[in-house]
């Protein structure tokens, strides 16, 4: 049984002008990936990953405070939700998506400030081997991510944990919403290395050369093993203007020079270091990471980290509630943005209090009475009366009708007769619009005389007297 362990390395000290280390990623170098990358197709074509299984992640977030809970640095929802949306863009056209799944507190003065060292002496280690040990402090089979208030030596920090149980990344708060090192950290959850990667004492540098008949290519096994991101030099400079390499005339082992016209160093890559200027994976990257999900499917070991989530949990809210007795909606149903929504008018499908199965396709819906496009950047509200329509999910199939015509009660009594005749001898038990509503509301009861009292937003008020007998 093959495990995923992890060699924490030591990353080489960027020096020359143009980058620095502001990832902090523990290098992953074992067979366990190399069979990724030795089966998978990097020459599959864009629209090959469209056919592929839509592989559904939960992301949650940690906001890491003082002991006493404190916190100078607050992460807020909409930061969170603006994290969700970026990686939904730039994951989904190869069918991966991202759920929100909510802030919780991490109260820890020692991990506010993180010193990144190069050993498992540093704070970083320590950090995440207390992540490792310590319940509520992590979801399994999920992305977490830590909004500390500094790492000193790195923009952000990730590590897969033992055996690919969950993905840990962590950066300071004003980071952020500097959302290009985000999608360059799940790169790495899904077995990405860096551009520039060259190995331990540089046993793995990539040449210039693309052309598999040359002596020197090693596209496929050296540097970060994707043949279409072109080699780069460790420390690689560049253009902050146009995002362009920034030559020194340096050459790769051979000789060849990293500036050679068409074959120059992908500073735009997400997983180059180039501040500000990374935007995109490739096709050999795309097919990488696809093929690191499908591997670990098949992988006893890989089951957890890979714990693929149905489709359906990007049709519930994030917070809110469908109201039982509207309309007095308070804390409407809302959700993630980030994709583009349409919401369908469901309003002469039968009666569904609480929306419609994801399952229940057999709902009446007409046409499209709202709509936000994939930009859209508030938290989108479920209204009554429609049913939900997520486009990147590629279904034109709406779900989760939500037809709730406002005539269940919205709260109510019983009471209860203790003498078990009409007299004044009563208990009497309020009950909210849930408890008033539930299917369960007279089976509950014990045996006895009881009258239950339904009231209406209208303001009719439903009374009947039962005999319950066991
Ligand atoms: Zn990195």
């Amino acid at each position: 049984m093959k495990k995923l362990t992890v060699f924490l390395t030591i990353i080489n000290s960027f020096s020359m002008l143009g980058q620095s280390d502001w990832c902090g990623a523990n290098d992953i170098e074992n067979n366990f990936y190399s069979e990724v990358f030795t089966k998978v197709n990097q020459r599959a074509s864009k629209e090959s990953f469209t056919d592929l299984e839509k592989f559904v992640l939960k992301v949650y977030f940690y906001d890491v405070n003082e002991t006493d809970g404190t916190n100078n640095t607050v992460l807020s929802e909409i930061e969170a939700l603006d994290i969700i949306a970026y990686l939904n863009k730039n994951f989904n056209a190869f069918n991966v998506f991202f759920k929100y799944e909510g802030i919780s507190n991490l109260n820890k003065s020692e991990f506010l400030i993180i010193d990144e060292g190069p050993d498992n002496g540093s704070e970083e280690a320590v950090f995440v081997n207390y992540l490792d040990s310590t319940l509520g402090t992590h979801e399994l089979g999920a992305i977490n991510i830590y909004s500390v208030e500094e790492i000193n030596g790195a923009a952000a920090y990730f590590k897969p944990q033992p055996e690919g149980k969950f993905g840990t990344i962590v950066i300071p708060h004003y980071r952020i919403d500097t959302h290009y090192i985000m999608a360059h950290e799940v790169g790495h959850f899904f077995s990405l290395r860096h551009v520039f990667f060259t190995g331990l004492n540089n046993s793995s540098v990539e040449n210039v050369t693309r052309f598999e008949s040359s002596i020197h290519f090693n596209a496929d096994t050296n540097g970060d093993r994707i043949v279409d991101t072109n080699a780069a030099p460790e420390g690689m400079a560049w253009w902050p203007d146009d995002c362009t390499y920034r030559s020194y005339g340096a050459t790769d082992p051979v000789g060849f020079p990293y500036d050679y016209q068409g074959l120059e160093p992908p500073v735009k890559n997400f997983m180059s270091y180039a501040h500000g200027c990374q935007q995109e994976f490739t096709i050999g990257q795309i097919a990488v990471m696809r093929g690191y999900i499908e591997y670990m499917k098949d992988n006893p070991d890989g089951l957890t980290l890979i714990a693929n989530n149905p489709v359906s949990i990007l049709y519930e809210p994030f917070k809110g509630e469908y109201y039982l007795a509207g309309p007095n909606v308070t804390k409407p149903p809302l959700f993630q943005y980030g994709f583009d929504y349409e919401f369908v008018d469901c309003s002469q499908a039968e009666v569904y209090n609480q929306p419609s199965d994801y399952s229940d396709i057999s709902f009446w819906y007409g046409g499209v009475l709202e709509s936000y496009d994939v930009d859209y950047d508030s938290p989108i509200p479920h209204n009554n009366h429609t049913a939900i329509r997520i486009l990147q999910l590629n279904n034109p199939q709406p779900r989760k009708c939500y037809n709730n015509n406002n005539l269940s009660p919205n709260g109510g009594k019983i009471i209860h007769f203790l003498d078990g005749v009409l007299n004044t001898n009563v208990n009497i038990i309020p009950k909210d619009s849930d408890e008033i509503n539930s299917e369960n509301l007279i089976e509950e009861l014990n045996s006895g005389l009881y009258s239950i009292y339904k009231n209406y937003n209208d303001g009719r008020v439903e009374q009947k007297t039962i005999l319950k007998k066991q």
